[in-house]
């Protein structure tokens, strides 16, 4: 019989009886199988010890004095062997009681002084039985109980996030891998929460926590290239507070988005300050009456604020349309355009802004069919604003020659777009397409303009698998193209 401790206590429990007088060990036999024991029998020490080697016995029954290899020895190999999972009762005479008195402090459970009645024998091992079961379900409790430790453990020690323990002395009970690896620091004995690396504050907050004056803190704290959010929980056992749960959570990604959320508004916050104060310095010059006798003066200076005003609307629109496309709210409705018909609108929407900016526009289209399915506001916010810069960064009496073409091997739509402007150089254009981006040089100080409209108008193409490319030389010109996928029409 192999004795798994996990399994439960056997009905039938299996009894070794060392005695080397036969007429004992028979007796005891046969008492022992018609009250339902499994037995078998040695005749002395020597067989006795071959026998616990051979097979797992839940109780033994052993005399003291056998010849060769005695019970003492018996017990003691045993216990040593079988640990105290085989119960040992020792069958001793009067004349050696004392003998087996020290037996039991050695290791075995009892014993029985020789002669007995049945009934004495039965008594006895009948406690011993007991005890054997009670052996088997305390470990079969610690079986049990070492799983869901390590079970647990090994839960702790596989999360995302640190795990400290501190007891109410503030000294680590436990420290998972994470919590090491963020701190830099080995678990070992006797480490205390001064040892983490916090700030000398910590563990006053962990002591607010510990006597039950705080609830939960929190505490931030770069640690390395990690931003680690602390948080720091009473552990209640009972009523009472047992100590501190430390949890250390990386929230990096979180810390660089805010980081950037933070540089993107104060980049808008500098973008509408500038022209917002000229309108206003503009209009306290007007207002102040220095200018009433100069109508010409007054009307320059509005139609500056007009012109700051406008710019002002439009970085406002590209912001609520990032705004919406960032937060993947904007709904894109899909029909089927035709992008000579698209064209050829928002070229008559610009024609007032280009007659005054003294800008000629012209439209050449190849013969055939552009249709290609997009939603109609997100080829708007490519072409016109690749329109309104052909004219805001042109000269007076410049041109402006928007073209629609399909691609030689046929697979593309393009649209480009030609100005004799003011050009750009390689230089200049390196982050053109980039949020808030401007070229800031002496023709284009005075070109109102938010930065937004190349990266978004390139972020929408980008969304229809488009792309655009740029070609510019100073004083010469610019070209803009669009390319647009021209066999699918599926897609958005
Ligand atoms: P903006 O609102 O400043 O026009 P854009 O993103 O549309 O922002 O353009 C970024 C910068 O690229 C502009 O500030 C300008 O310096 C340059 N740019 C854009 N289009 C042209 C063009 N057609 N000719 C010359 N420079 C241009």
């Amino acid at each position: 019989m192999k004795g798994d401790p996990a399994d439960s206590v056997p009905e039938v429990l299996s009894v070794l009886v060392a005695d080397d007088e036969e007429g004992m060990r028979e007796g005891m036999r046969r008492i022992l199988g018609r009250n339902g024991y499994r037995v078998d029998v040695a005749d002395g020490g020597v067989q006795a010890i071959e026998m616990i080697d051979a097979g797992h016995y839940d109780l033994a029954l052993v005399d003291l004095r056998m010849p060769e290899i005695d019970g003492f020895e018996v017990t003691d190999y045993i216990a040593r062997r079988a640990g105290n999972k085989t119960v040992v009762v020792i069958v001793s005479a009067l004349a050696t009681v004392e003998a087996a008195v020290e037996t039991t402090r050695k290791g075995a459970f009892d014993f029985l002084v020789k002669p007995f009645a049945p009934a004495d024998l039965l008594s006895v091992v009948g406690r011993a039985e007991r005890q054997c079961r009670l052996i088997r379900e305390h470990e079969k409790y610690l079986v049990e109980l070492d799983g869901e430790r390590s079970l647990s453990r090994s839960l702790i020690n596989s999360m995302r996030e640190g795990v400290i323990v501190l007891n109410l002395r503030q000294e680590v009970v436990l420290l998972n891998p994470r919590a090491e690896f963020y701190l830099g620091i080995r678990s070992r004995p006797g480490l205390t929460s001064h040892d983490l690396g916090f700030d000398a504050g910590f563990s006053d907050l962990v002591d607010g926590v510990l006597s039950g004056e705080t609830g939960e803190r929190l505490v931030e704290k770069e640690m390395g290239q990690h931003h680690i959010r602390t948080r720091i929980t009473p552990y209640v056992r009972g009523e009472e507070v047992g100590g501190a749960i430390v949890l250390l959570h990386d929230f990096t990604d979180e810390w660089h988005s805010q980081q950037d959320k933070n540089r993107f508004v104060s980049m808008v916050a500098h973008e509408l300050r500038g022209p917002l104060a000229a309108i206003l310095n503009y209009l306290n010059l007007i207002l102040d009456g220095s200018l009433d006798d100069e109508p010409d003066r007054v009307r320059e200076l509005l139609e500056r604020s007009r012109s700051r005003g406008e710019a002002l609307l439009e970085l406002v629109g590209d912001l609520l349309f990032l705004n919406k496309r960032n937060a993947g709210r904007a709904e894109k409705s899909l029909e089927k355009l035709d992008l000579a018909q698209v064209l050829r609108e928002e070229l008559s929407f610009v024609e007032g802004h280009a007659a005054r900016a003294e800008v000629t526009l012209s439209f050449e289209a190849e013969e055939g069919m552009f249709s290609f399915v997009a939603d109609r506001g997100d080829m708007d916010r490519v072409f016109l604003n690749l329109m309104f810069n052909g004219i805001k960064y042109n000269r007076p009496g410049g041109t402006l020659v928007v073209s629609l073409r399909r691609t030689d091997d046929g697979s593309w739509f393009e649209v480009s777009f030609r100005d004799s402007g003011i050009g750009m150089t390689e230089e200049e254009m390196k982050n053109l397409f980039e949020d808030f981006f401007r070229v800031i040089n002496s023709r284009t100080r005075t070109i109102p303009g938010t930065g937004l409209g190349l990266s978004t108008a390139k972020r929408v193409a980008s969304e229809y698998n488009g792309r655009i490319t740029v070609e510019s030389e100073p004083d010469v010109g610019s070209t803009f193209t669009v390319l647009l996928p021209a066999g699918d029409e599926s897609h958005g």
